[in-house]
């Protein structure tokens, strides 16, 4: 995305709340989406990723908080009104319906003549690479490629907005997969506006241009997927992302910063500001951190675990291991097969102090 593009703030939500019932689902949620930018919201089941989308479509009422859409305020404009589109898991094609009349469906109700909306169902279909599959009936069709025709639906009339929630959900990875880069560049290429709903990570980074990490409604952390996944929040961005070695330990070097573990020192690159020595910390270790130890090199942080269990999975070993103190279970992706050990065995690995992640001292609990 272009920095341009950055700086023209879309749609502004300010201290959106909502509850069902007496419990508070969404809780003074602000957000800011810039025009042409891929937002996705990413969080646990029940976070309230699903009722802020439907309350930035217009299908849901905020209890508190303004919605604008380039300046102007829509909080109470109704949903038809918006120009927004909406791809959702459960908002399935008409089954009595054609491709290309699924695709026209939005078209029509729009007042589009017959001639208009024939050609831009040719656009669509060849945007989402189903040239002549006009005529076809939708039952005719595989998964991936409903949700294709289901995208050039939402795609057809030009929304202002697409908003996608677990679009891809009922596919298989692999599918999965090959269609989030398709659609990653066909928003990239339209420079469509979109909010991505997904609890999914590794969907939420290959698609987003930023991700909002929500936590019981309300925003956590936000960044690019690269910026989130290098530096975590706080421990519970960093177990959402996958990450599950986070521990605890004590400041006991400011320059060059070590940590004290239960199972020993650990030199780490960066700390956060303020913090002093003594201080008590949090931190979590990435799972791409080890590698192996070399004897002949004079490598820090190289401490010998005990295998626990080990699984090969391509690109990588995955590994579980006991740290020296005999208590604290790490987990590590190493490179290739560059670990055969078996269970029982020690493992000497060195871990990079790049990939220490220290959370703030005022860091909620995890
Ligand atoms: P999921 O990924 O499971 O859809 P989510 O993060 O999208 O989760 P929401 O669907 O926004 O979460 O739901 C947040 C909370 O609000 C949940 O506890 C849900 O049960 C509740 N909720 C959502 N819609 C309603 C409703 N119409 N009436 C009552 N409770 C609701």
């Amino acid at each position: 995305m272009t920095t341009n593009k950055m700086h023209m703030t879309f749609l502004t939500i300010t201290n959106v709340s909502k509850a069902f019932d007496d419990v508070l689902v969404l809780r003074d949620v602000s957000l800011d989406v810039a025009r042409g930018e891929v937002l996705c919201l990413l969080g646990p089941s029940g976070c309230g990723k699903t009722t802020l989308l439907r309350i930035i479509a217009g299908l849901e009422q905020p209890d508190q908080g303004q919605l604008f859409l380039e300046g102007k305020e829509i909080t109470h404009i109704p949903s038809h009104r918006r120009d927004f589109g909406l791809m959702f898991q459960d908002y399935v094609l008409f089954p009595h319906m054609t491709v290309g009349e699924n695709i026209a469906f939005g078209l029509k109700m729009r007042g589009w003549s017959q001639a208009d909306a024939r050609a831009r169902v040719q656009e669509l279909l060849t945007l989402v690479e189903m040239e002549g599959y006009e005529d076809r009936q939708v039952f005719e069709l595989s998964g991936g490629q409903q949700q294709r025709v289901a995208l050039a639906r939402s795609l057809a009339p030009e929304p202002r907005l697409l908003m996608l929630d677990e679009p891809l959900g009922a596919l298989d990875r692999t599918l999965r997969d090959q269609l989030l880069i398709e659609l990653r560049d066909i928003l990239t290429q339209l420079g469509q506006t979109a909010i991505y709903v997904t609890h999914d990570q590794l969907e939420a980074f290959a698609v987003a241009d930023r991700v909002v990490l929500m936590r019981e409604g309300r925003i956590e952390q936000q960044g690019t997927p690269e910026a989130i996944y290098l530096h975590p929040a706080t421990p519970f961005a960093a177990r959402f992302l996958g990450m599950t070695n986070i521990l605890t330990g004590r400041l006991i070097f400011l320059t060059p910063p070590i940590v004290a573990t239960s199972f020993g020192e650990l030199h780490v690159a960066e700390l956060p500001q303020g913090l002093h020595v003594g201080d008590r910390l949090t931190m979590v270790i990435r799972p791409e951190a080890a590698q192996r130890a070399h004897p002949s090199h004079a490598e820090i942080n190289v401490l010998t675990f005990t295998l626990i269990h080990r699984s090969f999975r391509g690109a990588h070993t995955h590994v579980q291991l006991l740290a020296p103190d005999g208590k604290t279970l790490l987990s590590f992706e190493l490179a290739g097969m560059s670990c055969r050990a078996r269970p029982g065995e020690k493992v000497a690995l060195a871990i990079d102090p790049a990939a220490i992640v220290v959370f703030e001292a005022t860091t909620k609990s995890p």
